[in-house]
């Protein structure tokens, strides 16, 4: 809330800068917490050939890290990550050894970065710096140790339970990447609140990747159908639908979300109750796709394509989570309500998944063909 006052405050200023740093700073800033300021700011700063007038390398990290938070259109800011990029990288040959800020940038602008690596790539930068604040310093570095130590108690939570699944369900072809997932999820949510949300987030994830390595490979279609079944059904007794092999899984499955309503706390059952739903719609799509391919079935347009395979790329239901799970009491059940009628935003959102997902998919079946 303090963050929302302080960028009212920003955005409130009326500021009219002709310092292009600040200029740059300032729309960073208030377009990462939404709200709507023009791109026209920067058109003051290029000449009649449509030349940025800055030399100074702070700058144009400033306006680098800026013109990524373009939208659709903005001619301004597409020239500005033309031109500061090829920029950054003639100069970063001249900068000390990496991680330096340049390098830092031109791996990912700013926004893109987890906050917590974020943090412990700036602390020794800031040290270096001539004009720090020997008590912002100090403050930093606490604050970063005393997340690590928060960020080990969850993970040794988290690779517990992770150990446990394995041990009860015995599945040999789950992928073991439990750490990795709690560190997506860290680049999620990285604030010490917000403990619980990344335990249960990075739960959900590893169910989600076991159920889809289900259904796409290791599971005939029949099983994968009953498990659909079972996780319909969200009961006990619906292991008597289940092949021997999957029971424990499917055990756990309702054991885990059944201690998310500890996890939560008092008064939140029905987060878990959206929890589950979200997690069925999923378990949804991936049966349409299933049948599809054993139909061989080609959907005759990309919308017929993306209708389901958008729902199955699991964004909107990790996002859902991150709501259903992250959130105090300010979110009343018409929001959850809401989410789950799966609006345009969410549709767009699973758009995006599935088309980065899918894009990085094909170049890495490329590269494998390739070589
Ligand atoms: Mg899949």
């Amino acid at each position: 809330m303090r963050t929302r006052s302080t960028s009212c405050c920003v955005y409130n200023s009326g500021y009219r800068g002709e310092d292009l740093r600040s200029v740059s700073l300032r729309f960073y800033l208030l377009r990462k917490h939404g709200y709507d300021v023009s791109a026209d700011a920067f058109l003051g700063f290029k000449d009649d050939e449509g030349n940025f007038l800055v030399e100074d390398t702070r700058s144009i990290l400033s306006l680098y890290d800026a013109a990524y938070l373009r939208t659709r259109g903005e001619k301004v800011l597409d020239e500005a990550i033309t031109f500061t990029t090829s920029h950054l990288q003639g100069v970063l040959q001249q900068l000390s050894p990496p991680p330096n800020e340049v390098y830092l940038a031109l791996e990912a602008p700013l926004f893109r970065r987890a906050r917590v690596v974020e943090m412990r790539n700036y602390i020794p930068i800031y040290e270096n710096d001539a004009t720090k604040n020997e008590s912002i310093l100090e403050f930093a570095k606490l604050n970063f140790n005393l997340l690590q130590l928060l960020y080990c108690e969850e993970l040794n939570k988290i690779t517990l339970w992770w150990k446990e699944l394995h041990d009860e369900s015995k599945l040999g072809f789950s992928r073991d990447r439990i750490v990795e997932m709690y560190f997506w999820m860290n680049g999620a949510c990285y604030e010490p609140q917000y403990s619980h949300s990344r335990i249960i987030l990075t739960k959900i994830t590893a169910l989600m990747t076991i159920l889809d390595d289900f259904f796409d490979t290791y599971g005939t279609t029949e099983q994968s159908m009953q498990l659909a079944e079972a996780i319909k059904r969200w009961d006990e007794s619906a292991t008597e639908l289940l092949p021997s092999y999957i029971k424990s899984f499917y055990l756990y499955l309702l054991k885990t979300f059944h201690s998310f309503d500890d996890e939560l706390g008092p008064g939140k059952s029905h987060h878990v109750i959206y929890l589950k739903e979200a997690l069925m719609r999923l378990v949804e799509a991936y049966t349409k796709e299933l049948k599809w391919r054993d139909e061989n079935y080609v959907p005759k347009t990309l919308d017929e394509h993306l209708e389901v395979s958008a729902r199955s790329s699991g964004g909107v239901t990790l996002a859902s989570a991150s709501l259903f799970a992250g959130v105090g009491d300010i979110v009343s059940n018409d929001t959850f309500e809401w989410v789950l009628s799966y609006p345009q935003l969410f549709k767009s959102f699973d758009m995006f998944v599935r088309f980065s997902n899918d894009i990085v998919s094909s170049q890495v079946r490329l590269h494998l063909c390739t070589f």
